[in-house]
């Protein structure tokens, strides 16, 4: 770990923050409660760019895609990927909605178990000495050990005093999955940073909740329903979820992630491949959004909606909501799984 300590400042403004231990510009401004604007913390959404005005600083991914090579000869980086290595003075427009409310913490927890959810979906326990402290539908990043990268994983449980961090993640083949899936050995140390994320329930909303899920994007989206079965404040809010695979092999027993409640949330299970359909499937085929203008039986502008999965099934929705039914991009709350 490096322990050097520097100082970043925002120009014209009173922002400054320190930053050490290794951490990029994002995280030391987010553990410090900065409200520097980002999504995904990972070099692929490109919305934590700002401007290197003096100073230096190490590119932890160079060829992240959520930059531009003319961007970068302009003085642009990524505040994910930028750990600086000299004080510096930045040009960002931090924002209250980007404030977190949980501050995030570096700290070890160990690996407790695994369980599969559907053919390459596992659910992944691991627990920490302290709480686990999280809104309902955020991630962490995740270090491996001998991996010298982490990934954003998102919690599909909810806070609890016991710090229990439960992670439901699909095997990709790639590097943190491989490690996940093939070496991991339960009482194993792994490094976990967080929360972050800013697709989190939001219990005050007064809407009823449709919850649309990808893939691995399950995750986020079962914390988010169990968090509004537990609220008080969302006890008259209806659930819809609709899910979508490529296959049945991809569908969960979603009795076994919510259980007593499931009579409260409307299930909706969509296959994109119809060469997969098998006797006895009862969904529907076509890709999860198709469904939504038949499935809901109220203008879409009336609901509040919480999407998770790859970007282009998110980049498909968000038109469909916002540009064919004028949904306010406000009360559409997603995170892209780059
Ligand atoms: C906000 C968010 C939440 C997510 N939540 C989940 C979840 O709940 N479940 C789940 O299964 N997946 C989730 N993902 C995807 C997950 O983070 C990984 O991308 C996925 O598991 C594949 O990782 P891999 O290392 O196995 O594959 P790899 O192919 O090795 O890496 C895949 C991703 O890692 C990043 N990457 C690649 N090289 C570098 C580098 N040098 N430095 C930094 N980053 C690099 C890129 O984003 C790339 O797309 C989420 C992603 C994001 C952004």
């Amino acid at each position: 770990m490096n322990h050097e300590n520097f100082s970043v400042k925002i120009a014209d403004s009173a922002v400054e923050f320190r930053c050490c231990d290794g951490d990029s510009v994002l995280q030391a401004g987010l553990r410090a409660g900065v409200g520097l604007p980002y999504e995904c913390n990972a070099g692929g959404c490109g919305s934590c760019k700002f401007e290197l005005l003096e100073g230096e600083v190490a590119d932890t991914w160079p060829d992240a895609p959520g930059i531009r090579e003319k961007e970068r000869a302009r003085g642009k980086r990524l505040a994910c990927q930028s750990v600086p290595v000299s004080d510096c003075i930045v040009r960002m427009r931090p924002g209250d909605e980007f404030k977190p409310k949980v501050l995030p913490a570096r700290f070890a927890v160990r690996f407790l178990g695994v369980e599969p959810v559907t053919r390459d979906i596992a659910r992944f326990r691991f627990s920490d000495s302290g709480r686990a402290l999280f809104l309902p539908g955020q991630y962490a990043l995740l270090r491996l050990p001998g991996t010298g990268t982490a990934r954003a994983y998102s919690m599909s449980n909810l806070a609890n005093d016991a710090g229990e961090w439960e992670f439901m993640i699909r095997r990709t083949g790639g590097v943190a999955t491989t490690k996940l899936f093939d070496v991991l050995k339960v009482g194993d140390e792994v490094h976990l940073d967080g929360p972050y994320g800013l697709a989190y329930l939001r219990e005050n909303e007064h809407r009823d909740l449709v919850c649309i899920a990808g893939g691995s994007g399950l995750a986020p989206i079962v914390s988010i329903i169990r968090g509004a079965l537990a609220s008080k404040a969302c006890d008259e809010r209806a659930i819809q979820l609709f899910y979508g695979g490529r296959g049945p092999a991809d569908m969960p027993s979603f009795a076994d992630w919510l259980p007593a409640e499931e009579g409260r949330v409307r299930v909706h299970r969509a296959i994109s491949d119809p060469v997969l359909v098998e006797a006895g499937w009862t969904g529907e085929v076509c890709f999860v959004h198709e469904l939504l203008p038949a499935k809901l039986e109220r203008p879409l502008h009336e609901y509040a909606f919480y999407l998770a999965g790859p970007p282009p099934m998110i980049e498909k929705v968000v038109r469909l909501l916002v540009a064919e039914h004028r949904v306010p991009q406000s009360l559409i709350h997603y995170d892209r799984f780059f």
